[in-house]
């Protein structure tokens, strides 16, 4: 019998949930992963075959009744799984309420059956709007567009499983996290997907504006690290940003990757910084980041070949598939 701790990682086949499944074996839990494979790949765990610590069940979370048996005997949740992006969710808001939201509640349900010590939610910056930076946690909400309304939604839905039920709820608000085994398939999305297929067929950066633009890019391992320190603090009922808390420029990250660029419009309602106060975690969680901004971008250059079949974005493909965003977002123009 296994005397090691259990962590249950919803998305754990994704790819900050794939991270979180590494960080988790190498600090001793028994882990299970629930993923329904819509985003997340099974070759994200294919390092992993044959690990005795690592059960996987492909569901879909909403399928799971409270009483599901791969909850059985879970000490601890970590709750990844959801979808993500801008543009879908503007086409698609049902969809996003479905998983984000009607999703996290069929996990705290669950959770709640198995009497779990700990429940993480993943949240999202995006539920900050256009913010002031440093962000701090108690800046007001104001989400944007359909996905950050339905994290938000999805962060509420846990407290509110924690004011009610008395589940051990933690939420971190991640802002950019980057990293190997971030999709590379799909919409329109992370300008790392769009940057790196761009690099490996020596066409040029698609600059949104005039790429002075920052965000607080956080590498993927970071992310984890810090996700297993809030699912093992004795606090809870906690929200705490997640970031490097130090912004790099669009301009920058071109500056690293080296070769042309071509603009495209700046996109209305993106923040022109995004920038993580993380005093909190790092004084409640003794967590703070370990990868720079420069090493992180070596890791993914390294492993640049997995966006061999990628989709290759150019000016006349981002403004076809953004032309929601601009007509739904554009309140200005729209008036
Ligand atoms: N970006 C860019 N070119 C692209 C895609 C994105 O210059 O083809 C910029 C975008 O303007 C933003 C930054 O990259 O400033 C990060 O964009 P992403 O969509 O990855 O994240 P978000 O804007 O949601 O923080």
């Amino acid at each position: 019998m296994t005397t090691k701790e259990t962590i249950l990682i919803t998305g754990g086949a994704g790819f900050i949930g794939s991270h979180m499944v590494d960080c988790a074996l190498n600090a001793g839990y028994a882990v299970r992963v629930v993923d329904n494979l819509s985003g997340g790949r099974e070759a994200n765990l294919a390092h992993l075959g044959g690990n005795q610590d690592l059960d996987c069940e492909w569901v879909d979370i909403r399928e799971l009744a409270p009483d599901a048996k791969v909850f059985k005997g879970v000490d601890r949740v970590v709750h990844f799984a959801g979808i993500g992006d801008i543009v879908p969710s503007i086409e698609r808001p049902t969809d996003y309420m479905s998983v984000n939201v009607q999703g996290t509640v069929h996990a705290l349900e669950c959770a709640r059956e198995a009497g779990v010590s700990k429940f993480v939610y993943a949240a999202s910056s995006s539920c900050y709007g256009l913010a002031d930076v440093p962000t701090r946690e108690d800046h007001p909400i104001q989400p944007q567009y359909p996905y950050a309304l339905s994290k938000y939604m999805g962060e509420q839905s846990a407290f509110h499983w924690h004011q009610v039920y008395g589940l051990p709820v933690n939420s971190v608000r991640i802002f950019n996290a980057y990293g190997t085994r971030v999709r590379t398939t799909g919409a329109y999305g992370a300008v790392f997907g769009v940057f790196f297929k761009q690099k490996l067929e020596g066409r040029p950066y698609t600059v949104v504006g005039d790429g002075t633009q920052s965000r607080d890019f956080l590498y993927v391992t970071d992310v984890a690290a810090a996700f297993l320190a809030a699912a093992e603090s004795g606090m809870t009922g906690q929200v705490w940003n997640l970031g490097a808390g130090n912004p790099q420029s669009i301009n920058r990250l071109i500056e690293l990757l080296g070769g042309d660029k071509v603009h495209v419009p700046k996109r209305p309602g993106e923040p022109d910084c995004t920038w993580a106060d993380i005093t909190a975690i790092g004084r409640d969680l003794g967590w703070s980041p370990r990868v720079s901004f420069e090493d992180g971008v070596a890791m993914m250059m390294k492993e640049i070949d997995v966006w061999k079949d990628a989709p290759l974005w150019d000016p006349a493909s981002i403004a076809e598939a953004t032309k929601t965003w601009f007509e739904h977002m554009d309140k200005e123009r729209a008036q």
